[in-house]
């Protein structure tokens, strides 16, 4: 096993999120009744006509800018011929030899370390409907609303080398994806899906081994799970002395195993051919260019300003980054104080994630918007009220509308920095807690920051820490 290394190869279907289907002016809307967001067009009726919808082409090129791609200046469709009971025309319309973007990449970050990984390609093509296995019913049922939904599929080149770096990279897609607007990315509503290659080969080997692929992934974490199981097959073939067949395979994720689905032999040949329905488009290197402009500024790129400009760590960098929604709250927070930007993200990976995870919410449902927020830790740097005082005027804040201020005066809060009262408390848990103090003696310096809180606690939150500190010290001496 430490001998081998394993090779991984993704192809990403995400949904579009445009208002119509990319060759008919059908809705393009996700949960509506069975069979009514159709129309000759995407059911393939005889004699019906696809024209294709602009915004599919745009977001296509969006995100070919968003993965440093060169994009084809000539818009080319070609037929994917196939026979399936979810495809009423009996063919894709797809791209062959011309997608609409190649020769990308994508940058993104493992423990830190970084990583690049090639992208291929990315072509714009149409989504199938859905079968429908229904308890009670006896027939497969379709459900051809899904028919023409607009999907980019993009391809990565080899480049990945563990299932853990493939389940990162592909949170890296999605993030760019949610971050350029042009896809939902509803896992649960099958608006992000991959299919995953895998091979495994002997370290430092220059050539690739026979991979395998494997379908019917629906989650980033099944994906993880599936490259782990192909990567141990295809070790425990190579160890009994077997070799790996080249093969198509249905990964089942409650069982945590995958099956043969076709052989190499059996493989379809789609007979790919121009998609005579659609004449070639040759796209204005202006409008190449312009939309170019629509690309905001990328996780990456975050990252970097984050640790350059406000010293936040690496990590702290990538958790605000990762998520567009909290990534635009800090970059609010930092518009109002730039110099409060580490304690605003401590403030929004802490309490604030804490409070959200707990009700599942996303940022954009807090409900202390950058400026209140702000306005509170500002009173915090300028120790009008401590850290401590601070937690508890934000539970406040989330169901008052007050002013930070107004709620510190109301309910008592201001920081007391009075000597006479804190020594007072500092002496009392000193004497309670005898056994701290004799660690402490013992050289266990971080029980101070024991004694720290519970002198905070004896001042019901209102104490100044730094005072307490000191006075803490003097008296441990
Ligand atoms: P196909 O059209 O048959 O699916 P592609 O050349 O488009 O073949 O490759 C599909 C995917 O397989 C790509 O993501 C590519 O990176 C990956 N891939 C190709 N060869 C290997 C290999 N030996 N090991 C792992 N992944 C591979
Ligand atoms: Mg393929
Ligand atoms: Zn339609």
């Amino acid at each position: 096993m430490k001998d081998y290394e394993i090779v991984i190869g993704l192809e990403i279907h995400a949904e579009l999120n445009t208002k119509t289907k990319i060759f008919c002016s059908c809705r393009n809307s996700f949960g509506e009744k069975e069979n009514e967001q159709c129309c000759p067009v995407c059911t393939g009726m005889p004699g019906a006509l696809p024209v294709l919808n602009q915004k599919v082409v745009e977001y296509a090129i969006r995100m070919g800018h968003a993965t440093n791609c060169k994009i084809n200046s000539l818009l080319k469709q070609d037929r994917k011929n196939y026979c399936y009971p979810d495809l009423p025309k009996a063919y894709q319309i797809s791209q062959y030899d011309l997608p609409v973007c190649y020769d990308g990449e994508v940058e993104f970050a493992v423990n830190g370390e970084p990583r690049k990984v090639r992208i291929n390609r990315i072509q714009i093509e149409e989504d199938a409907g859905k079968l429908l296995h229904q308890e009670g019913v006896a027939n497969t049922l379709v459900d051809l609303n899904r028919c023409g939904v607009p999907l980019i599929e993009i391809v990565t080149e080899p480049d990945l080398r563990s299932s853990r770096e493939a389940h990162e990279f592909l949170e890296t897609i999605r993030t760019i994806l949610m971050y350029i607007g042009i896809s939902d990315c509803k896992m649960q509503e099958g608006s992000i899906r991959c299919d995953v290659n895998v091979s495994v080969r002997p370290k430092g080997s220059e050539v690739l081994g026979t991979r395998c692929e494997m379908k019917n992934i629906n989650t980033f974490s099944g994906a993880q799970r599936a490259i782990d199981f192909e990567a141990a097959r295809q070790l425990s073939i190579l160890e009994n002395g077997g070799v790996i067949v080249q093969e198509t395979r249905r990964w089942d994720d409650d069982a945590g195993r995958s099956s043969l689905l076709r052989s190499k032999e059996d493989a379809q040949d789609y007979r790919f051919f121009y998609e005579p329905d659609i004449p070639l488009v040759a796209l204005e290197e202006a409008w190449i260019d312009q939309i170019k402009a629509d690309v905001p500024e990328l996780p990456q790129e975050k990252i970097k300003r984050y640790v350059r400009d406000f010293c936040l760590s690496k990590t702290d960098a990538g958790n605000i980054s990762r998520n567009y929604e909290r990534a635009l709250f800090f970059d609010a927070c930092t518009l109002i104080d730039d110099k409060l930007a580490k304690n605003a993200a401590n403030w929004i990976l802490g309490d604030i994630s804490k409070y959200l995870n707990e009700r599942n919410e996303e940022i954009d449902a807090f409900p202390v918007r950058p400026s209140r927020l702000m306005s509170l830790l500002q009173l915090v740097n300028k120790e009008i009220i401590s850290g401590s005082a601070a937690k508890k005027v934000l539970s406040i804040m989330l169901e008052d509308a007050a002013d930070p201020m107004a709620i510190v005066e109301r309910e008592g809060l201001l920081q007391n920095s009075n000597e006479e009262e804190m020594l007072r408390i500092v002496e009392d848990v000193l004497v309670v807690n005898s056994r701290a103090v004799e660690d402490y003696k013992q050289g266990r310096a971080n029980v101070l920051g024991f004694l720290v809180g519970q002198c905070m606690k004896q001042s019901k939150g209102k104490g100044d820490p730094k005072l307490i500190n000191r006075l803490l010290t003097e008296r441990l001496k």
